[in-house]
């Protein structure tokens, strides 16, 4: 089973700014915060990244969402809007290999126009 960082903060073994737990996701404030409110949530389960979830990972996904919900109201951006960001693989900008979903508000975010490389 593969350790990462995020492993590390579920244990306790590094410390995090928890906002959230329960047997199967864990929540805490993104160290370098990309908006006035920068919170990862992730499942305990170390699943590498989206590209390998299983059928049996379809609820934990689902709670993620509804944890995700529940947060930006504690967090008082629920009115104001949020966003809700996988990372997936290098070209997503994936650097910690343990899923894990950003959620982000508390101010006016920026268009998401992915980069400059040409689609034609
Ligand atoms: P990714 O780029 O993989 O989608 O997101 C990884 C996120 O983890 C980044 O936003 C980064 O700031 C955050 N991060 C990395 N190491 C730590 C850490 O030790 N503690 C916390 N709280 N966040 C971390």
């Amino acid at each position: 089973m593969s350790e990462t960082i995020f492993s590390k903060i579920i244990d306790g073994s590094i410390p995090s700014q928890k906002v959230f737990e329960n047997e199967r996701i864990y929540a805490f404030h993104d160290i370098q915060p990309a908006a006035p409110v920068h919170v990862l949530i992730v499942p305990k389960k170390p699943i590498p990244s989206l590209n390998e979830i299983g059928e049996e990972d379809l609820a934990v996904i689902g709670e993620i969402h509804h944890v995700a919900v529940q947060l930006a109201e504690e967090l008082g951006i629920a009115a104001s809007g949020y966003r809700l960001i996988n990372n997936c693989g290098a070209d997503g900008g994936q650097t910690v290999p343990h899923l894990h979903f950003h959620l982000l508000g508390g101010a006016k975010l920026g268009a998401l126009t992915g980069n400059s490389a040409s689609h034609a």
